[in-house]
């Protein structure tokens, strides 16, 4: 479970104070499929980059799995975030010059995972986003749909506890939309927590809570049941 108490975030650029989070508290259980949902620049990205470890908030408590980290040095959050944090993006966010296969091992490299091991890793992750067969494609050779398949591959390759997802289906038509929304259900169907940033009510239709920001505050939270 993770938890934020009271979570604050302010940006501050050529003097300009910009409050992104203002005393977001929130409380998501194991196994949870949350969407998180509001207009531009409300702080959809900030709250799921702190959420995720990418990030530090400037007050309030996150409680990650028993662990407080809101002040936590960047060096330890990278290492708790090893394993424990798949991250999707809307711009995909594969690396140019690797291979689809060497994108999709880099997390167990990071992790010191054995030779061998990564390689049947990595191959289930490709087999199960139907990615065997550009395995040795670089980014640039690939649809859309594919590359965002990849960057799902790579995130569950070291099967974290959850995925946070930033408006995964943003660049994709309808169709890779709704592949990328059932492959993250079926993840979820098998206990991993999804946290989801989308502007799209139909793939918020397929998280179990939406919480609704506004202004850097959670202003309305519906269920589905
Ligand atoms: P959303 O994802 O909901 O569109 P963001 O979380 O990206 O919104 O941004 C929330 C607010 O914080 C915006 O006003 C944005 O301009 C500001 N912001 C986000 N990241 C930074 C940053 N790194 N530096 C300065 N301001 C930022
Ligand atoms: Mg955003």
């Amino acid at each position: 479970m993770i938890k934020t108490v009271n979570l604050q975030k302010v940006f501050t650029t050529e003097e300009v104070e910009t409050t992104a989070l203002n005393g977001i508290s929130m409380e998501i259980k194991d196994g949870e499929f949350v969407a998180i949902m509001g207009p531009s620049g409300c702080g959809k990205s900030t709250l799921l980059n702190i959420l995720g470890l990418l990030d530090n908030p400037s007050g309030g408590e996150y409680h990650f799995y028993g662990t407080e980290v809101a002040g936590m040095a960047e060096r330890n959050r990278a290492q708790l975030r090893k394993g424990n944090i798949g991250f999707v993006f809307q711009s995909f966010n594969l690396i140019d010059e690797l291979t689809v296969y060497e994108n999709v091992e880099l997390p167990l490299l990071y992790l010191k995972v054995p030779a061998g091991e990564r390689k049947k890793r990595a191959e289930v992750a490709l087999e199960r986003m139907n990615m065997m067969h550009r395995r040795n494609h670089f980014p640039q050779q690939l649809s859309g749909g594919q590359q965002q398949r990849t960057a799902i591959a790579r995130a569950v390759v070291a099967t974290p506890k959850m995925i946070l997802a930033d408006e995964p289906t943003g660049n994709l038509d309808s169709s890779n939309g709704e592949q990328v929304m059932n492959l993250l259900r079926e993840l979820n169907n098998e206990g991993t927590t999804i946290v989801m940033v989308t502007h799209s009510p139909h793939d918020s239709g397929f998280a179990h809570r939406v919480v609704n920001l506004f202004d850097g505050k959670i202003v309305t939270e519906n269920f589905h049941v």
